[in-house]
């Protein structure tokens, strides 16, 4: 944290480290909470977002918005999301983003390329049946 320019307070470094161990869970600042409530009772829910936005400005971590809840990922890297509506999981994949075709952006300056895809991931397919969403989902 230090590195980024982050002042590691105790909390800070209790937040990253929990937000590591959600690794490709993307949880929200909510989960974070719930997850370090027992071991730092002082925790407030404020604390547990602003400090998780610290670490989005820092390049630590990145934010998805899932609908009208802030997902935090602390994989920063380029990647696919991809969002289950059975399960509510979302994924992630690999994407070549400078491979992303795309027009009508010029001088726009871009700082993040995102993908989302939705749809029913395998786990679910296999439990259930969704043959009435198959078909694939594009860009
Ligand atoms: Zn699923
Ligand atoms: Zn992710």
């Amino acid at each position: 944290l230090a590195e980024k320019g982050i002042k590691p307070s105790y909390t800070r470094i209790r937040i990253y480290e929990t937000l590591k161990r959600f690794y490709g869970q993307h949880p929200s600042a909510d989960d974070i909470y719930h997850a370090l409530i027992p071991e730092l009772p002082t925790l407030s829910k404020t604390t547990v977002y602003n400090t998780l936005k610290l670490f989005e400005k820092a390049g630590l971590a990145r934010v998805l918005n899932d609908e009208n809840e802030a997902r935090f990922d602390i994989n920063a890297s380029d990647h696919g999301h991809f969002k289950c509506h059975s399960c509510g999981m979302i994924f992630d994949f690999s994407i070549e983003a400078e491979k992303i075709e795309y027009s009508g952006l010029a001088n726009f300056i871009i700082t993040e390329k995102s993908v989302y895809f939705k749809g029913i991931c395998s786990e679910c397919r296999e439990n259930k049946n969704f043959n009435n969403v198959e078909g694939g989902s594009d860009l």
